[in-house]
């Protein structure tokens, strides 16, 4: 009698943790952005009457008047030509962006517009300077070409600033702040950079696929993520010419002038900022493997995943148990 008493207590507690699982019937919605020089997802949970999704898509659609490097209107391109603006989100991610360069000894350097237009990264085709080319216009680069203030951002000389490192990091972090507000669980697919915000309704990690750099069709690895999270990937296979057997990639190391030629195809950032990881994933990139492991272990504010030329995948501590689908060695502290 106790025994079948006994029996009956744990079935029912065995049904409540079953029903304490099951999933909540939350409609997930997709919405379609082309914005920032890409194509946009923004997939949200509950989001019945759509005010999220079209409130979303307005910050995206004006951000990217903030920072396009191209269009006439942009506070950006105003900027530029007038070397003075107190635009609010321009001057907020100058910023951030100033104390990114300092973090990463200059790895990140929001200065290399000049350099982007000299290869033909910002123009009509891609082109190979001589070495006085790129010497010259170094001259035009550096973290002592612009000032930030509480009024603005001034810009030295004939200094230009591009945000192509952090602009869709900053928007995810607006996006998310948004949500959080809402209470709308979220997966924003931003280009290169994801943003996860919230627990997934039916209980389960967030899945994010890694791009494989070789075949960028492919997806390389799983990656399972926990709440809010912006999870950014910089890689030599998202722009990018060949000429004479030697790959030249849109991200420039500030030291040389030259596209980054080192021993990474990509890494991968996993932080709780959108505009940290979009900064660090395109300063560890110029940093190469070695600099940015010593990054990460004098760090306690991100993971990463990198994938080197040879292909190896190396996963810091932190990550262990979430990366899968792939072979990968761990980096320790
Ligand atoms: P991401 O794809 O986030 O790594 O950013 C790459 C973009 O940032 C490039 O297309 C350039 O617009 C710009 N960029 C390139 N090199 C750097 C650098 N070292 N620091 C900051 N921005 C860069
Ligand atoms: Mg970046």
């Amino acid at each position: 009698m106790k025994r079948t008493i006994a029996f009956l207590m744990i079935f029912a507690l065995l049904l409540c943790a079953a029903g304490c699982h099951k999933t909540p019937d939350i409609p997930a919605t997709d919405t379609l952005v082309a914005a920032m020089d890409t194509e946009m997802t923004l997939r949200l949970y509950g989001d019945t009457d759509n005010a999220a999704a079209k409130a979303l898509t307005e910050e995206l659609l004006r951000l990217d008047a903030v920072f396009s490097p191209t269009s006439e209107q942009s506070a950006l391109f105003a900027l530029n030509r007038f070397k003075t603006s107190s635009d609010p989100d321009l001057t907020a991610l100058a910023a951030q962006a100033c104390d990114l360069g300092v973090r990463t000894d200059g790895a990140l350097d929001i200065t290399l517009a000049p350099l982007a237009a000299l290869w033909g990264f910002t123009g009509e085709g891609y082109y190979l300077p001589t070495e006085e080319e790129v010497a010259q216009t170094l001259l035009r680069t550096g973290a002592d070409k612009y000032t930030v203030s509480d009024s603005g951002v001034q810009l030295n000389g004939d200094a230009a600033l591009d945000f192509g490192a952090l602009a869709k990091g900053y928007a995810a972090d607006l996006c998310r702040a948004h949500l959080e507000k809402a209470g709308i669980a979220a997966l924003l697919s931003l280009g290169g950079n994801v943003q996860t915000v919230g627990q997934k309704p039916d209980g389960t990690p967030w899945r994010i696929g890694v791009q494989d750099p070789q075949d960028p069709q492919k997806v390389l690895l799983m990656l399972d993520v926990e709440g809010t999270k912006s999870v950014v990937t910089s890689g030599d296979y998202q722009r990018y010419f060949d000429y004479e057997g030697k790959h030249y990639c849109h991200i420039f190391d500030p030291a040389t002038g030259s596209p980054v030629q080192k021993d990474l195809r990509s890494v991968t950032v996993i932080a709780d900022s959108g505009t940290l990881a979009d900064g660090l994933s395109t300063a560890l990139f110029v940093m190469g493997f070695d600099a940015a492991c010593v990054h990460w272990q004098q760090s306690s504010d991100f993971e990463a995943i990198f994938v080197t030329s040879e292909g190896r995948i190396f996963v810091t501590e932190g990550l262990r148990e979430a990366v899968s689908e792939c072979e990968f060695t761990v980096v320790v502290r």
